[in-house]
C-alpha cells in the first residue's frame, strides 16, 4: 500500500540525513568553544529532522484508500519527540567510553525514533476509524530498540569496518519499527468520520516535508566538504609527521588501529622492507607478540621484529597516542636492541674474564668448578685443582715495572695454555696466582706429571723482555677430588693450603693437600691470635747472646733475640713465631718493641759494649723505622755507635731503592749495619756492593764444618779476606768448640758469637756475665 518511488525518496532522505548528522556531529567533535556547541546542535536537530523527514517520506508514500489528513500539534511534538530523543542518544553517545553505554546511547535514540513514529502516527488522521494490533506494535519496539543499541555501538568503534555498519543498523531499526508499525495499524473507512478544523492535508505538509529534506542534502554538502577539509588536515600532519619522523635514529611506525599508515626511514632500514611498503600491513605481522592498542602508554616492551628476511631483532618499543588531525593515531617507537645486547654480551663476558691474559678469573674458575663437581654424573670422576703461585715475580715488578711484570704475566699465561689439554680449564686468580681445574684425571699421577710440567716450562726457558732474560719458577699446590674436598670452596682451599706449604718447603716444588697442613694452618692461626695477645699481654722477653773480641776475649756486644714467654708452651724459639710475625705484619710492633727495649737494656751497659737488633725485611716497609730508632736512641741517651742493626739478603732483595735509602740514614745517625747470616743467600756478593755495610756476620752453617771441612774452611777464610779488603769487619757465628774458635782466629775475623762465648741469656744473666767475666769464659791460650 505504499507508493514505491517515494518510498526510495524516503530511503534516500534518511541516508543523506544520516550522513550528514555523522559528518556535522564528526566536525563538532573536531571543533572546540562555541563552535563545538552550534555544530553539536545542528547535529542533534539533523539527526531528528532525518528520523522526522523520512517517517513522513514513508507516511506520505502511504496510500490507505481513503482520505488522510494530519494533526499539526501533533506532528510538531513527533518533531520535537525525536529531536530531543534522538539528541539525547547521541549526546551520551559522544561522551561514552564504554560499549554498554554506547549501547545505552543507542537505546535512547531508539526510544527517540519509536516516540517520533508513534506520536507521528497519531497524528495520522484517516477518514475511518483505526485498529491496533498490539502483537505487532510492542515486538516493533522490542526488536527496532537494541538494533539501534548496536548502531550506536558501532559508531563509537575504532575499527573503521564495524563503524561502517553503523548506518545500515539505524536504518534497519527505523525500516523495523516503521513497517511493523504500520502492519499492526488497520483502517476502516468511515464517510461518517470527520477531521477535526486544524486538521491540514497531506498535500500541505509535503512542502514542510521537502523542505527539511532540502536543508539535509545542504547540511550532507556542508558535512562532505568538512569531512574533505577533515582528510586533508590529516594527510598533511602525517606527512609532517613522517617528515619529523625519517630524522629520527629510532623506528617509527604510525598506525591507526592495529594498521600502520606510514613508517620512517629508520624502521625500512631496521626491518628491510622497501621504502613504502610498510604502510597497510599490520603492525602485529610486523611486531608479533604486542597489542598495540592494548600496551599501556610509555611503557617500553621487548619484543622481536621480523625482518623482511624473516630474521628475529629484538628490539625495544614504546607506544604513545598523539592526535592527527583530529584524529588519535598509535605512534609506536622501535629501538634496535642489538648492540646494546652485544655489548651485554660482552660485558658479561669481561665480567668472568682476567684483561690481562684473557684467562677465566676467579669467578667464572669457582662457578666452573662448582658446576664441575655438582653434575652427579662428574662427581664421580675424579679432577684435580692446581694452584700455582710464580717464583721470584714479585722482584720483577719491583725491578722493572708493572707494565713489564703485565708482560710477563701474559707470557706465562701462553705458557700455561700451551701445556694444557683442550679440556682444562685454567684461570688467573689474580697477581701471579693460577689456578687450573684438570679434569679426567684417572689416577694422581696425572694432577703430579701436570704440577712437574708446569714446573718445568715455567724455570726451564727464562723470559724475555727487551732483551734481559727474567728467571721464574713456579710452586704448585694440588687438590684432589673427591678425595681432598667435594664443594669447589673446600678444592680452592685445600690446594691453596698445599700451595702455601709447597712455598714454605723451598720455593720451585709441589706439593698435594694433606690433613696435616689443616694441623699446621690451625697452629698457624693459634700462634698468630696468641702473638698478639703477648705483644698486648707483655709475654715478650729479650735474651741477650755475648759477642766477644777475637782478640783480646772481652765482651764488646750482645745479640737481643727476642723470646716468647707462653704460659702454656713455656719459652717460644723466634724461629716458630718470627715467620708468621712477618707475614701477618705483626713483626711491625713486635719489632717496634725489640728496638726500645733493647735500647733501654744497653743504656745500663757499661759504655764500651753494644747492642745487636735483628730487623725483617717487613720492617722495612714501615715509615716510621727511623724515626722509633732516633726515639728509642735519645730516649735512652744511648750513642748511635753502640747500636747495630742486622739485616739479611733478604732486606735488600724487596724494595731496593726504599731500603737503601732508610739504611743510608740510618748509617748517616751513626748506626752500624751488619750483614746476617752471610753465605745463605744466592747472591751476596752482589749486594755488598750495593751497600756499604759495616761488619758480615758469617753464617753458622760454615762454622758447624771446620776446619775438618776443607771447602768450608776455605770459603770463611776467604769471606774474611774479602771483608777486610772491603773494610768490613767479621763476626764468625755459631761458634761451640775451641777447635772453631781457634780457626776462627787463625782466619782474622774480629768477633766470636756461639755458645762457647755464652748462650742467649736474660737481662740478668747478662748483667751478672758482665760483673763477674769482663772476659770471655772459655778463652783459649790466643787471649
Ligand atoms: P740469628 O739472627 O742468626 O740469631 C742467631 C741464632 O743462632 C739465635 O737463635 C741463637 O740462639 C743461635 N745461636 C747462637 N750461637 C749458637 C751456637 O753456637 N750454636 C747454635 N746451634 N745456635 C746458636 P734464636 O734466638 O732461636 O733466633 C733465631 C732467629 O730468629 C735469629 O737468627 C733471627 O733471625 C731471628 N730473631 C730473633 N730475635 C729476633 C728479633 O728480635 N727480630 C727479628 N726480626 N728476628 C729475630
Ligand atoms: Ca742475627
Ligand atoms: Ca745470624
Amino acid at each position: 500500500m505504499h507508493d514505491a518511488r517515494l518510498m526510495i525518496a524516503g530511503g534516500l532522505v534518511c541516508a543523506v540525513g544520516i550522513y550528514a548528522s555523522f559528518a556535522i556531529g564528526h566536525h563538532a567533535a573536531r571543533a572546540t568553544g562555541r563552535a563545538r556547541t552550534r555544530w553539536g546542535l545542528v547535529s542533534i536537530i539533523a539527526s531528528g529532522s532525518t528520523a522526522w523527514a523520512t517517517h513522513f517520506i514513508v507516511l506520505l508514500s502511504f496510500k490507505p484508500g481513503m482520505p488522510a489528513a494530519f494533526e499539526p500539534a501533533l506532528t510538531a511534538i513527533s518533531l520535537t519527540c525525536a529531536i530531543i530523543g534522538i539528541g539525547a542518544g547521541v549526546s551520551i553517545s559522544i561522551r561514552a567510553r564504554q560499549r554498554w553505554q554506547q549501547f545505552v546511547a543507542g537505546l535512547i535514540v531508539g526510544i527517540g525514533v519509536a516516540t517520533l513514529h508513534y506520536i507521528g502516527q497519531a497524528a495520522y488522521l484517516v477518514q475511518g476509524t483505526v485498529a491496533w494490533n498490539l502483537g505487532l506494535v510492542v515486538p516493533s519496539v522490542i526488536l527496532s530498540l537494541p538494533i539501534s543499541g548496536l548502531a550506536m555501538m558501532a559508531v563509537g568503534s575504532r575499527n573503521r569496518h564495524i563503524r561502517l555498519a553503523a548506518a545500515p543498523l539505524l536504518l534497519l531499526s527505523i525500516a523495523v519499527l516503521h513497517f511493523c508499525g504500520m502492519a499492526a495499524m488497520t483502517l476502516d473507512f468511515d464517510p461518517a468520520v470527520k477531521f477535526p478544523e486544524s486538521a491540514v492535508s497531506p498535500l500541505a505538509i509535503t512542502p514542510v516535508v521537502a523542505g527539511v529534506s532540502l536543508a539535509l542534502i545542504v547540511l550532507a554538502v556542508f558535512g562532505w566538504r568538512f569531512d574533505l577539509a577533515a582528510k586533508a588536515r590529516l594527510r598533511q600532519d602525517r606527512q609532517r609527521l613522517r617528515e619529523l619522523a625519517d630524522v629520527a635514529l629510532e623506528g617509527l611506525l604510525i598506525c591507526q588501529d592495529d594498521v600502520i599508515v606510514t613508517a620512517n626511514d629508520s624502521i625500512e632500514f631496521l626491518s628491510g622492507h622497501e621504502p613504502g611498503s610498510l604502510s597497510g600491513l599490520f603492525a602485529s605481522s610486523l611486531l608479533p607478540g604486542l597489542d598495540v592498542s592494548g600496551m599501556p602508554e610509555r611503557e617500553e616492551r621487548e619484543v622481536n621484529l621480523i625482518s623482511a628476511e624473516g630474521k628475529n631483532v629484538p628490539v625495544r618499543v614504546l607506544r604513545r597516542e598523539v592526535t592527527l588531525g583530529h584524529k588519535i593515531q598509535t605512534v609506536i617507537a622501535v629501538r634496535d636492541q642489538r648492540e646494546r645486547l652485544q655489548t651485554e654480551a660482552k660485558m658479561r663476558l669481561l665480567a668472568f674474564t682476567d684483561s690481562l691474559t684473557g684467562l677465566a678469573n676467579r669467578t667464572r674458575f669457582f662457578d666452573l668448578l662448582a658446576l664441575h663437581t655438582a653434575s652427579r654424573r662428574e662427581r664421580d670422576r675424579p679432577c684435580a685443582v692446581l694452584m700455582l703461585d710464580l717464583d721470584r715475580f714479585k722482584a720483577v715488578n719491583d725491578t722493572l715495572g708493572h707494565t713489564a711484570g703485565d708482560i710477563v704475566l701474559g707470557m706465562v699465561a701462553d705458557r700455561l695454555r700451551s701445556t694444557l689439554r683442550g679440556e682444562d680449564i685454567i684461570a688467573r686468580l689474580g697477581g701471579d696466582e693460577f689456578a687450573i681445574l684438570q679434569l679426567a684425571t684417572d689416577e694422581n699421577d696425572a694432577a703430579f706429571a701436570l704440577a712437574t710440567r708446569i714446573k718445568e716450562i715455567i724455570a726451564a726457558r727464562p723470559f724475555m723482555l727487551e732483551g734481559q732474560a727474567i728467571h721464574l719458577g713456579a710452586s704448585v699446590g694440588i687438590a684432589l677430588a673427591p678425595d681432598d674436598g667435594h664443594d669447589p670452596a673446600e678444592l680452592m682451599r685445600n690446594a691453596d693450603l698445599a700451595l702455601y706449604a709447597a712455598k714454605a718447603s723451598g720455593r720451585g716444588t709441589f706439593r698435594r693437600y694433606d690433613i696435616s697442613l689443616d694441623e699446621q694452618m690451625r697452629e698457624r692461626r693459634s700462634i698468630e691470635t696468641g702473638l698478639r695477645l703477648a705483644l698486648a699481654e707483655g709475654q715478650l722477653e729479650l735474651h741477650y747472646q755475648p759477642l766477644a773480641d777475637a782478640k783480646t776475649g772481652n765482651i764488646t756486644s750482645a745479640e737481643a733475640l727476642v723470646r716468647w714467654n707462653h704460659p702454656e708452651r713455656g719459652l717460644v724459639s723466634p724461629t716458630d713465631f718470627i715467620g708468621i710475625a712477618e707475614e701477618t705484619g705483626l713483626i711491625v710492633p713486635l719489632g717496634e718493641w725489640v728496638i726500645r727495649t733493647a735500647c733501654a737494656e744497653a743504656a745500663t751497659w757499661p759504655e764500651t759494649m753494644s747492642v745487636a737488633i735483628n730487623l725483617s725485611p717487613a720492617q722495612f716497609r714501615d715509615r716510621s723505622l727511623v724515626s722509633n730508632i732516633v726515639e728509642a736512641l735519645q730516649a735512652n741517651h744511648l750513642a748511635p755507635e753502640r747500636l747495630e742493626l742486622e739485616v739479611t739478603e733478604g732486606v735488600l732483595l724487596s724494595d731496593e731503592t726504599g731500603t737503601l735509602e732508610t739504611l743510608n740514614q740510618l748509617r748517616k745517625l751513626g748506626v752500624r749495619v751488619s750483614m746476617d747470616d752471610f753465605g745463605t743467600g744466592y747472591s751476596s756478593l752482589s749486594y755488598l756492593r750495593k751497600f756499604p755495610f759495616d761488619k758480615i756476620k758469617i753464617d753458622q752453617s760454615f762454622v758447624r764444618q771446620v776446619p775438618h771441612d776443607e771447602e768450608s774452611s776455605a770459603i770463611v777464610r776467604a769471606i774474611i779476606t774479602m771483608a777486610k779488603c772491603l773494610g768490613m769487619s767479621t763476626t764468625v757465628e755459631g761458634v761451640e768448640t775451641t777447635e772453631q774458635f781457634d780457626f776462627s782466629v787463625a782466619a782474622g775475623c774480629d768477633t766470636i758469637q756461639g755458645y762457647l762465648i755464652g748462650r742467649p741469656l736474660d737481662r740478668t744473666g747478662l748483667a751478672s756475665l758482665i760483673a763477674t767475666r769482663g772476659k770471655a769464659a772459655h778463652l783459649p791460650a790466643a787471649a
